[in-house]
């Protein structure tokens, strides 16, 4: 198929096309409609959230022959001249290249004192305006305190923060939001279609996750994907055109890492450098699948969107069988394996000896959440005596969770497959906690020798033991602790429990 340039195409041209902006764009056309605008404005947001794009449309809105109007024609002299980048009032530039003193003295200062040549407005777009030297932002100060009245600054950052003070009390600021994964793939829908290109859903679903919120890279992402296909955009050319390693070959990955499998990790790898894909890139992926299967073991809402149905079930599961602590240790160790192959030579043996360690320990619990340090013993017999030793040792560790176990009683439903029967729902939403669950699979697994999955249930027989009070407020402190470890971790992503309140 033919290259496109989507993003240019496809760009908004009208206000009601900007996606996922609302609150700016209500904003900006009251303040056109009642003759209210600002002449100076800061547009925040990430890469890819149409900064530029909404900064074309102040000047449009501006400077249409309809105009000034919150509703930019699109078809006049302006507008077109605008849309194509060659109105002489509409300056863009760039302040990554253009950041020297007499760029700005040159461009701007001088220039802004005459009257526009021919529209209503001289609009001056700054581009990644944190890049500008600190000389260029003072020459600039002057102009924006007591602007010409025919003149309008927007200047537009990914870094607010390396924006001087005096420049950003001086203008009127809107931060730009990341597209969420279903408008970003509704957006990529519109496109296809528009394009007359057929797709398949879970192919926009990759791409709109890998954007990572930016509109931009999604489309040109998808143009790659275009490019690559030789009739509809599948999973696979996907995951081809952007040398990504999918979705099955991970999972298949994260299931040898489980089972401790050293010959099946080193043919997995083996497989995708087959394919062509770097060992960095594996391990990249991997470490993203890490982050998706954390945000299932912690019941991410926004995760769970990003995913169809049945795979983000099958995450889910995943999740549970690998635990909290094993995903955070297998987190650092590959964080640690990236870093490493930066300065090594040959990064696929860094990769297989970094996985061959983690299959190497099952069970490791990571040290920034550590807890009470687990005694060296043999496993238990029959799970009955596994399941003894656990709670003598939870006696020490977490009280409470100790006295609502000992009330509750487990049974053995598969080969490695218990059931807890709780006494009440209270403790079988206390159980349920991410935290509390996976500390209880991961220390019985430990007692029994192997790993074990649980299931939590409420058993209607039992008779209900309420903790001692100062117990709850330990064991609160510590789940939220052990919360708050995991949230620094993964970027502060919210983590919702069970019990629906949210936690930070
Ligand atoms: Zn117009």
């Amino acid at each position: 198929m033919a290259y496109i340039s989507l993003y240019r195409k496809y760009r908004a041209q009208t206000f009601d096309q900007v996606m996922g902006q609302g609150h700016i764009v209500t904003t900006l056309q009251n303040a056109v409609r009642q003759n209210k605008f600002s002449h100076a404005y800061l547009l925040c947001g990430p890469r890819g959230t149409g900064k530029t794009t909404t900064a074309r449309l102040i000047a449009k809105a501006l400077n249409c022959e309809n105009g000034p109007t919150p509703e930019p024609c699109d078809e006049c002299h302006f507008c077109v001249q605008i849309r194509q980048g060659s109105c002489m009032d509409v300056v863009e530039m760039d302040a990554a290249s253009e950041t020297s003193i007499d760029d700005v003295r040159g461009a701007i200062v001088e220039n802004a004192k005459y009257a526009p040549m021919e529209a209503r407005y001289k609009v001056y777009i700054i581009d990644e305006a944190h890049d500008l030297s600190a000389k260029a932002f003072d020459a600039l100060l002057k102009t924006i305190e007591e602007p010409p009245p025919h003149v309008v600054f927007i200047l537009a950052t990914t870094e607010f923060n390396k924006v001087p003070i005096t420049i950003r009390s001086r203008c009127q600021r809107f931060d730009f939001h990341r597209g969420s994964v279903a408008d970003i793939v509704k957006r990529m829908e519109f496109v296809l279609q528009s394009e007359g290109i057929e797709y398949e859903a879970p192919a926009l679903l990759a791409i709109a996750r890998l954007a990572d919120g930016s509109w931009r890279d999604a489309l040109t992402a998808l143009e790659q994907a275009i490019a690559y296909s030789s009739d509809k955009v599948s999973v696979d050319t996907v995951y081809d055109a952007l040398g990504i390693v999918e979705e099955d070959a991970l999972r298949e990955l994260v299931d040898r890492l489980i089972e401790g499998d050293q010959a099946g990790i080193l043919a997995q790898v083996h497989e995708q450098s087959r394919r062509g894909r770097e060992a960095r890139i594996i391990a990249e992926s991997l470490l993203n699948r890490i982050r998706s299967l954390m945000h299932a073991q912690l019941n991410v809402e926004t995760a769970a969107q990003q995913y169809e149905t049945p795979v983000w079930a099958a995450l889910v599961e995943q999740a549970r069988r690998v635990g909290t602590a094993r995903l955070l240790a297998w987190w650092q160790k590959l964080s640690q394996a990236i870093s490493d192959m930066r300065v090594a030579g040959a990064p696929r043996i860094v990769l297989e000896l970094a996985l061959l360690s983690i299959a190497d320990q099952p069970v490791q619990v990571a040290p920034a959440v550590a807890q009470a340090p687990t005694p060296a013993r043999k496993p238990a017999g029959t799970y009955e005596e596994a399941w003894g030793a656990f709670l003598n040792e939870a006696r020490q560790e977490k009280p409470r969770a100790a006295a609502q176990l000992a009330a509750a009683r487990i049974e053995q439903k598969g080969e490695s497959d218990f059931t807890i029967y709780a006494g009440n729902a209270r403790a079988v939403e206390y159980f349920c906690k991410p935290e509390i669950k996976s500390w209880i699979t991961e220390r019985f697994s430990a007692a029994l020798g192997r790993q074990a999955a649980i299931e939590i249930v409420q058993d209607s027989a039992e008779a209900v033991v309420e903790p001692r009070k100062e117990e709850v407020a330990e064991e609160t402190l510590e789940g939220d602790r052990l919360v708050k470890a995991i949230t620094t971790t993964f970027e502060g992503y919210e983590v919702r429990k069970p019990s629906g309140e949210a936690g930070r």
